[in-house]
């Protein structure tokens, strides 16, 4: 149930000393936030490798809110509806070379494009660096993978697809019994991490109970509970609540600032307040993923 439990996975140089290696990925900054030294190969193919998985990420963050087969037609501009070919569709690169314009229309490309897909990158190259070329390893890529596309959806749509939180959830669940499994997959790590799941969109759904009754309208979204179920089931409860008070914190923050900014631009004062909750639990979930553990650990030693 636990994703940032350290795990003694197999890793290359890892006798422990300052063994240094030209095959070794040496970077004294990267290296001092990780655990795991990966050979430049791996590091390389890791990162291409999250630059295509980026890349369609893109495609489902334009099209899964809108309810769109992500598999057909192919990429269109969304301007002229002219085809991109592959050549104008090769991640980060294209959009540098087409100076993010549409080669057809010169109507600007979103800047969402090549952030995505660098994004994609660095948290997939972290993943393996943090818990290793293993099971655990890859299940983060896909985690960040899910986190990194829904936050990005609610930011732009307010909207958080169950076409990927529900397939989230059940992932999550699966990779709990099989990280869990001594031989092959543990039935009782993957009960509690439903239970997980379970117990926290429960937890979102009496708030916005809570929130109904006290001013007749939504104030949290379902969406939200089941991201925060999709979060608790990958990491359990403690991750997910650190998750759901970073969230809440910057998304307090985040609703201050944009209050005072209309009080000064009193042209969008009709603008409802609206904060994408959803954005902010993604991005505390990716948090909670690399951080999560030593954090607690922190909190938990004030106390002791
Ligand atoms: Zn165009």
């Amino acid at each position: 149930m636990v994703l940032g439990v350290q795990s003694h996975v197999f890793t290359l140089n890892d006798s422990g000393g300052e063994q240094r290696s030209w095959a070794t990925l040496d970077l004294e900054i990267v290296a001092a936030y990780t655990r795991y030294r990966v050979p430049e190969l791996i590091s390389i193919f890791t990162v291409l490798a999250g630059l295509i998985f980026g890349s369609f990420l893109n495609v489902c963050i334009s099209r899964l809110p809108q309810h769109e087969s992500i598999v057909r037609p192919r990429s269109r501009c969304p301007v002229c509806r002219s085809p991109i070919s592959s050549w104008d569709n090769i991640p980060i690169l294209s959009w540098i070379l087409l100076r993010g314009r549409c080669r057809a229309c010169r109507s600007h490309i979103s800047r969402r494009y090549p952030l995505i897909e660098a994004t994609t990158a660095a948290l997939f190259l972290l993943s393996i660096l943090q818990f290793g070329m293993s099971f655990q390893g890859v299940a983060a890529c896909v985690l960040c993978w899910l986190l990194l596309g829904l936050a990005a959806m609610d930011a732009e749509t307010m909207l958080l697809p169950d076409a990927l939180t529900v397939p989230g959830t059940a992932l999550g669940v699966a990779y709990s019994g099989f990280y869990a499994g001594e031989h092959f997959f543990a039935w009782r790590a993957a009960g509690e991490s439903l239970l997980a799941a379970a117990v926290a969109a429960a937890f979102i759904m009496l708030i916005r109970w809570l929130y109904w009754l006290a001013r007749r309208r939504e104030g949290i979204g379902l969406g939200d509970a089941k991201l925060l179920a999709m979060i608790a089931a990958w990491m359990g409860l403690w991750q997910a609540g650190l998750a759901l008070f970073l969230a809440v914190v910057a998304a307090a923050a985040y609703g201050l600032i944009l209050i005072a900014l209309r009080r000064r631009l009193a042209t969008a004062s009709k603008l409802a307040l609206r904060i994408p909750l959803g954005a902010f639990l993604g991005a505390g979930g990716i948090f909670a993923l690399f951080e999560g553990m030593d954090a607690l650990k922190w909190y938990f030693d004030l106390y002791r």
